[in-house]
């Protein structure tokens, strides 16, 4: 039976875990212009050149509604 429990348990936080991980990967899409996760959806990257220069940056285009969290 403790084996049982241990997995129940691992199952658990493995639950909770990517429920975290996927909250979080929704704050970044969310700061994402609209054009750029369009373009994800499709497994695509956005065409724009003003996209695509904030992406080298490792930002989100914020000519296109994108938002850039400043860092700390
Ligand atoms: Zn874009
Ligand atoms: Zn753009």
């Amino acid at each position: 039976m403790k084996s049982i429990r241990v997995l129940l348990v691992l199952t658990f936080v493995s639950f909770f875990t990517t429920a975290f991980v996927r909250a979080e990967e929704a704050k970044k899409e969310s700061g994402k212009a609209a054009c750029c996760q369009k373009a994800e959806k499709a497994g695509e990257k956005c065409s724009h050149e003003c996209c695509e220069a904030a992406a080298k940056g490792g930002k989100n285009c914020e000519k296109c509604g994108g938002k850039n969290e400043a860092k700390k």
